[in-house]
C-alpha cells in the first residue's frame, strides 16, 4: 500500500501497488471508525492480502490481512525515510496502468532488504537502477550518447536530457552536463549489471556515496520533471480531479 486520503465520513481511499494488477485506488470502508477490524491493517508501508469487489468508481476492500508490517522500517527513523522515497518514486512514476510483476516484485525486495540490512544505501541505490530500467529510462554508461565512442577509463560527463554520459570532449560543450567521476561510474555501470547480492558487495567511499545519491538524483528529477509535462500525466492529473468533484 502506497498512501491513503480519508474519503467521506468515515472511509479510506488507498493507493495500492498490486501484483495482480499495479497501481490502483480502492475503498475502505469505515476504515477510520475505531473499531474497524480493517483499519490496523490499512497502514502505508504494509504489505496486505485483499479481498475486493468492484465498486461504482474504485474497487471496495472487503478484507485485508496483513502479509508482512515491515516492522523494523516503522521502528527506526532513518529506515522510515528511506522506505517512505522508495515508495513516493514508484507512486510519482505509475499511473494505473494495470500488472507490471516485476516492479511489484522489485518493490517487496526492496521493503525487504531495507527492513533487513543494517545500511539501506545499496538496496535504495540498486531501486532506483532497476526502477529505471523497468520504466524505460535505462542511462546508457557505456558508449558517449554525443558521439558514440567507448568511454574510456578516466573522469566524463552525465547528462540528464541525453540520457547517459558523454566522454570529456563532448562533455565540454554540454553546458546542461554534471561531470561524473570513473568510480561513480563503475559503481553505476556494475549495478546495472548485476544481481542485489553482487551489487551489494562493491564497497564505496563516503564520497564517491554522495556523489552517485546526487547524480540518481539529478537524473531522477529531470525525468519526474519531464513527466510533469507530459500528456499522459495531465490525464491522469484531470481524471483525479473530476473524481473529486
Ligand atoms: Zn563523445
Amino acid at each position: 500500500m502506497l498512501r491513503h486520503t480519508d474519503w467521506g465520513e468515515a472511509d479510506r481511499l488507498l493507493v495500492l501497488f498490486s501484483r495482480e494488477a499495479g497501481k490502483l485506488r480502492a475503498v475502505a470502508k469505515g476504515a477510520r471508525k475505531l473499531r474497524s477490524r480493517k483499519a490496523g491493517h490499512l497502514e502505508p508501508f504494509t504489505r496486505v492480502k485483499l479481498l475486493m469487489a468492484s465498486g461504482r468508481d474504485f474497487w471496495i476492500i472487503t478484507q485485508a490481512e496483513t502479509v508482512d508490517a515491515y516492522l523494523p522500517i516503522r521502528e527506526d527513523l532513518v529506515r522510515t525515510a528511506y522506505a517512505a522515497y522508495v515508495i513516493e518514486l514508484i507512486d510519482r512514476f505509475t499511473y494505473e496502468e494495470g500488472e507490471n510483476r516485476p516492479l511489484f516484485q522489485l518493490l517487496i525486495d526492496t521493503l525487504g532488504r531495507i527492513a533487513a540490512l543494517p545500511d539501506a544505501f545499496p538496496a535504495v541505490r540498486y531501486y532506483e537502477i532497476r526502477l529505471l530500467d523497468l520504466l524505460g529510462f535505462r542511462p546508457e554508461l557505456t558508449n558517449c550518447v554525443r558521439c558514440g565512442a567507448q568511454i574510456q577509463p578516466e573522469n566524463q560527463f552525465f547528462d540528464a536530457d541525453l540520457g547517459g554520459v558523454l566522454c570529456p570532449r563532448c562533455g565540454a560543450n554540454v553546458p546542461a552536463a554534471h561531470p561524473i567521476s570513473m568510480p561513480a561510474l563503475k559503481f553505476l555501470r556494475h549495478y546495472q549489471r548485476s544481481t542485489f547480492h553482487e551489487a551489494s558487495r562493491a564497497a564505496l567511499t563516503p564520497a564517491v556515496q554522495r556523489e552517485v545519491e546526487a547524480l540518481l538524483n539529478y537524473y531522477l528529477t529531470y525525468l519526474l520533471e519531464r513527466r510533469l509535462n507530459s500528456p499522459a500525466f495531465l490525464h491522469e492529473v484531470r481524471r483525479d480531479f473530476s473524481d473529486h468533484l
